[in-house]
């Protein structure tokens, strides 16, 4: 398993922040943004350039620039959006895409209510953001969605991941690079990572 824990101080800081209870919905936002934009830019730190020639004020020379096909940012409805703006402060011309599941109460299968994503994602590297890798099944879930749909080459981005998270989404796919800020103790019996953040989407919208 490919697990890429991003401890750049910026971003831990920020972290700390975020698992803070008294900071305020306006404030957790902001941080989410802020700590998404440091996590693209790890994220996409071996992206492929080449060579293009162009003219600066002085001479002509060859400069570096993305190659090919870039990105595809999808966004695991509705807490990977916090995570989604702050991507697209970086990369503005990045495609995206939305998968939304929710968990069939009776079966706990992930059933899908939405799924848009953009037609050449096939020839794009594919970054999936959801703040919290906590047991795992709605990841893997949107991810086999995603393959599917022709993904070929895919990483993973939360705030924070639970070992047990971890394991089931290694099991299932275990080519799918995973990018986080720290790997917490573990699951309480309500499925929250410990010691966590709490409930990422409620915190981004205010909506507890
Ligand atoms: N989802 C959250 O938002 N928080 C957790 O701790 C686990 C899942």
């Amino acid at each position: 398993m490919s697990v890429t824990v991003l401890d750049h101080p910026l971003i831990q800081h920020k972290l700390t922040l975020l698992r803070q209870s008294d900071t305020s919905t306006a404030g957790f936002r902001r941080i989410v943004r802020e700590i998404s934009l440091l996590m693209a830019y790890e994220v996409t730190r071996g992206l492929p350039l080449e060579q293009v020639p162009i003219e600066t004020p002085l001479e002509p020379m060859l400069a570096p620039q993305l190659a090919g096909k870039k990105l595809c940012l999808v966004s695991i409805l509705r807490a990977g959006n916090g995570i989604l703006d702050g991507m697209l402060d970086l990369v503005p011309s990045a495609r995206v895409g939305h998968v939304g599941l929710y968990r069939d109460p009776e079966t706990l299968v992930p059933v899908e209510y939405y799924l848009k994503l953009p037609d050449d994602i096939a020839e794009r590297l594919v970054i999936v953001v959801d703040p919290m890798l906590a047991t795992g099944h709605s990841a893997a879930a949107a991810i086999s969605r995603l393959k599917q749909a022709g993904a070929a080459q895919i990483r993973f981005v939360c705030l924070l991941c639970a070992p047990e998270g971890l394991a089931a989404f290694e099991d299932e796919h275990p080519d799918v690079e995973i990018f986080t800020c720290a790997v917490d103790r573990g699951l309480d019996d309500h499925g929250y990572i410990r010691p966590g953040l709490g409930d990422a989407g409620d915190r981004l919208y205010g909506t507890k």
